[in-house]
């Protein structure tokens, strides 16, 4: 990105810019209570507005997706309007399991006023160098370059600040970040809660990846001729494992069903009258590549071909991952025994809101904030990465993350069917943690520590009060820790929570 969109920028900073002034990046410490890397005067966008599409509860409490638009010019926003609903309102939360469970999420529409229409392109040769590269003035400066090796569209230089700055004043408090880009491309790419798609997908490829955001589900289809030959996946909806009795989705079974029940040449047959979608049984195939040594739960499911709903067994995961947060959830005054989620009132001064990098293996925290309400704290911890914030003796903050680590580029629907993802490992990783301000008052920061672990195996249903890291139950790798912070660290907002008057 050049600098010539933050010059001829300037002076064009409107209502819902950023107000407050920033800070640079620094060192590896809590030092750096930073909101974004983008100062004020920066503002990329003519203008920049949020309108709530729905809204289900207190954004704490629920899953709340923010939508931001790229490339889109001050005559496009009514294209961009569409192509939001076309794609989340009338789109996704429009049909099965996403509007059958709409009271968990809430919507929110940003629309940033890009200088020109269109983002910028790139075109890759067979080497994967740059041979053509357009630049345009667009809110967030990404690109499309419409190749799937190279996941089909790409932040520039200072996408990721800008998206931060934008969503930091507009929707501080969301969990899915969805980002249009104004070209009519087929593609996209998601992962770490984030997902970057043209205007030439549909939503059920968006439903798909929310399946893998959401549910930390695998994939059900298989592209290549290959043989699996590792482990037992750790993802809900594949196994290696035929046995009956210890198949994780065993309940769903029926006793008759022939275990496995059939591969795609149909030896052994299915059974007569089976449902592709919802009858479960063993069919062999699935993980993107593999069409031998791996099972999944159904001949056909939205993690197989995006368009069927959920099977049964990805629609378990998926319930499990949004039920926290449902109009009717039982959360509040839940105990510490609880195996789900509490909703936390805290004193009625709210929640701070932390995110947290992880890069080089070192922690840092890029935005905290004070929030009002409610917010969802949950009480288990799946495979995968987590996070725990301890201060003490106490389990303050705790939780999974089902999407981190990976860039996923979408699979391709053309003449030749469908590939596979395409997997990339992005350097940094962020986090949100949330902590009831009560926990912070008059906390010795001294003894507060956040650790990032990877959990390898084991569920943590009814975790006890030792550290993540140390409890017996799971089989744990810790990835990084931050300690030691000091009040005089933090910004005046938070020293005031941590030592009131
Ligand atoms: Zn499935």
């Amino acid at each position: 990105m050049s600098l010539r969109a933050f010059t001829t920028a300037k002076d064009l900073h409107v209502a819902g810019g950023i107000r407050e002034p920033m800070r640079s990046a620094g060192t590896s410490s809590l030092r750096n209570w930073l909101r974004s890397d983008l100062s004020a005067s920066e503002v990329p966008w003519l203008a920049a507005s949020v309108t709530t599409l729905f809204r289900s509860g207190p954004p704490g409490s629920k899953i709340t997706v923010a939508v931001v638009g790229d490339g889109f010019g001050p005559q496009d926003q009514d294209a961009y309007n569409t192509a939001v609903d076309r794609l989340l309102t009338d789109g996704v939360f429009a049909h099965d399991f996403f509007a059958r469970n709409r009271t968990a999420f809430n919507l929110e529409r940003v629309n940033l006023v890009s200088l020109e229409s269109g983002v910028g392109t790139k075109t890759y040769d067979a080497d994967g160098n740059v041979v053509r590269q357009v630049d345009r003035d667009t809110a967030l400066g990404a690109y499309y370059n419409g190749d799937w090796a190279h996941l089909w569209v790409e932040d520039g230089p200072s996408t990721d600040a800008r998206l931060t700055a934008a969503l930091s004043e507009l929707v501080p408090e969301h969990q899915l970040k969805l980002v249009v880009l104004n070209n009519p491309g087929f593609g996209g790419c998601g992962g770490n809660w984030r997902a970057t798609v043209p205007l030439g997908i549909g939503w059920p490829t968006l439903a798909h990846e929310f399946g893998h955001a959401m549910g930390r589900l695998g994939d059900e289809y298989h592209e290549r001729d290959e043989t699996y030959g590792g482990t037992e996946p750790t993802v809900p909806n594949l196994t290696t494992n035929t046995d009956r009795e210890t198949l994780k989705w065993g309940w769903t079974v029926g006793a008759e069903t022939p275990l496995p029940t059939g591969g795609d040449d149909c030896t052994p047959p299915k059974p007569s009258g089976w449902d592709d979608n919802q009858d479960v049984g063993l069919f062999e195939g699935g993980g993107g590549s593999y069409r031998l040594g791996v099972y999944r739960p159904v001949v056909n499911c939205r993690m197989r071909e995006n368009h069927p709903d959920f099977c049964p067994v990805c629609a378990k995961a998926m319930a499990e991952a949004v039920a926290p947060h449902l109009a009717n959830a039982p959360l509040i005054g839940v105990g510490p025994g609880d195996t789900t989620a509490t909703l936390s009132e805290g004193d009625g001064t709210g929640y701070v809101r932390l995110v947290v990098r992880l890069e080089r293996g070192t922690l840092r925290v890029l935005e905290a904030r004070e929030l009002d309400g409610p917010f969802v704290r949950t009480g288990l911890v799946t495979q995968g990465f987590a996070h725990e914030v301890r201060i003490g003796d106490r389990r303050v903050a705790l939780g999974s993350l089902p999407d981190a680590g990976v860039s996923r580029g979408f699979s391709e629907i053309g003449t030749d069917g469908p590939r596979e993802h395409i997997v990339h490992r992005p350097d940094a990783l962020d986090f949100v943690v949330r902590v009831a301000s009560a926990e912070l008052r008059g906390a010795d920061l001294s003894e507060l520590t956040v650790d990032l672990v990877s959990v390898e195996a084991g569920r943590g249903d009814a975790l006890g009060e030792v550290p993540l890291r140390e409890d017996p139950a799971l089989d744990v790798t810790p990835i990084a820790s931050l300690a030691d912070v000091s009040v005089a660290d933090l910004p005046p907002s938070l020293r005031r929570i941590v030592e009131p008057e």
